[in-house]
């Protein structure tokens, strides 16, 4: 008999979703909009900044959705430069494309493997005219927001935050999402937590969340009459679906301390192996959302050769994501790096992503990490 499969990081339901979407039908609230929509955005904003903080929510079919209008917000135009994260999924830097804009990507330091301050400053050096930085926090690890935020504030640019995968990770005590001037998090099917697919764009502008609101529901005039004077888009989450995202909330920080412990194991267990786990800042409290692993330079051990080991065994691992400044449709965009060898590079060929989880037992760890050691 063929192993239970051992995921990278599937859903976890708790059934208090299933209360909210029974609600969502009792009352026939089955349109996009409606009262999940609004407490979903409320109770977020919550999580993020306290009942007491303002802070503005909108709930969207995507967190690729909530970038687009994080860009639209942040003014990107034809031909504008937009500083990008170079080691994150292409959702980060895609919606760039959809505004007109050009992606300049910035190579990831090795504390956090984010972007490296160092290189976004050199990269302003180059492009003083550049407005919009994107960043993104790796595997749901907080990057150097001083450093980020001290870069951006010399050269007068707006922050673009995609806080994806880094959904109650905080940086000196401050939730992820709260850094940039327009903030993102996806709640899309593998992250720590699930709508089944949705994202939400945060900012403390009022009037910013009003206008992306308007581009959300397909750009309509208030006027008696359909009147169009921009061009709209339909990236509403469904009133059903945000009835999902209530119940998944109240379980965020049991599903942060669960993904800690899975780390934690590795940690241990993987101890004496020529490898070391993705870090983080000592100050910064990460959410674990996935485990990798780095090889340590000179092991003869490719993370592909790994990761073919633990697939005979179904065992689900990934390859870390492929820098931007090495994917073919990127091939005309600059690299700005601080280093010989790009740091993003180098951790792409030594690093795999490990099944992360929650509903992992122990022993299934175990056998995951079993697996690992007779590698090298
Ligand atoms: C998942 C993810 C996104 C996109 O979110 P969706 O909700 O899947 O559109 C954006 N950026 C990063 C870094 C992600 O991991």
């Amino acid at each position: 008999m063929e192993r239970k499969r051992i995921a990278l990081s599937t859903p976890t339901m708790h059934g208090e979703e299933m209360t909210f979407v029974q609600e969502a039908f009792d009352k026939n609230w089955i349109a996009p909009l409606g009262f999940n929509c609004d407490k979903f955005e409320e109770e977020t904003s919550a999580y993020l900044v306290g009942k007491e903080g303002a802070y503005h929510a909108l709930s969207l079919c995507s967190g690729t959705a909530a970038l687009h209008l994080a860009y639209k917000l942040a003014g990107v135009k034809r031909g504008d430069i937009v500083l990008c994260s170079d080691m994150t999924f292409a959702a980060t830097v895609n919606p760039v494309s959809y505004e007109g804009g050009v992606q300049v990507f910035v190579d990831s330091e090795r504390e956090t493997w984010n972007m490296d301050p160092k290189a976004l400053e050199k990269a302003f050096e180059k492009y003083p005219n550049a407005k919009v930085v994107a960043l993104a926090h790796l595997y749901g690890t907080p990057s150097k927001m001083d450093e980020i935020l001290a870069v951006c504030e010399k050269y007068g640019a707006v922050l673009v935050e995609d806080a994806a995968e880094a959904f109650s990770a905080e940086y000196k005590g401050k939730k992820m999402g709260t850094f940039g001037k327009y903030n993102v998090i996806s709640f899309n099917g593998n992250k720590i937590i699930t709508t089944s697919g949705g994202g939400m764009l945060l900012t403390a502008e009022k009037k910013a969340r009003d206008k992306a609101f308007f581009w959300a529901t397909q750009a309509r005039e208030p006027a008696p009459w359909y009147q169009h004077e921009e061009i709209g888009y339909n990236y509403r989450m469904s009133n059903v679906v945000a009835g999902i995202g209530r119940g998944q909330l109240l379980h965020l920080d049991e599903h942060r301390d669960a993904k800690e412990k899975i780390y934690r194991r590795y940690e241990a267990g993987l101890k004496g192996l020529p490898v070391t786990m993705n870090p983080y800042l000592p100050y910064t409290k990460s959410n674990f959302w996935l485990s990798c692993l780095l090889i340590d330079k000179g092991v003869n051990v490719k993370p592909t050769e790994v990761l073919e080991a633990l697939a005979k065994e179904n065992i689900e691992t990934r390859p870390i994501w492929k820098p931007m400044h090495m994917q073919p449709v990127f091939k005309h965009h600059d690299f700005i790096s601080v280093e010989e060898t790009p740091v993003g590079e180098d951790i792409f060929a030594r690093g795999l992503c490990l099944p992360s989880d929650i509903k992992m037992t122990e022993e299934e760890q175990d056998f995951v990490i079993e697996q690992i050691k007779r590698c090298f």
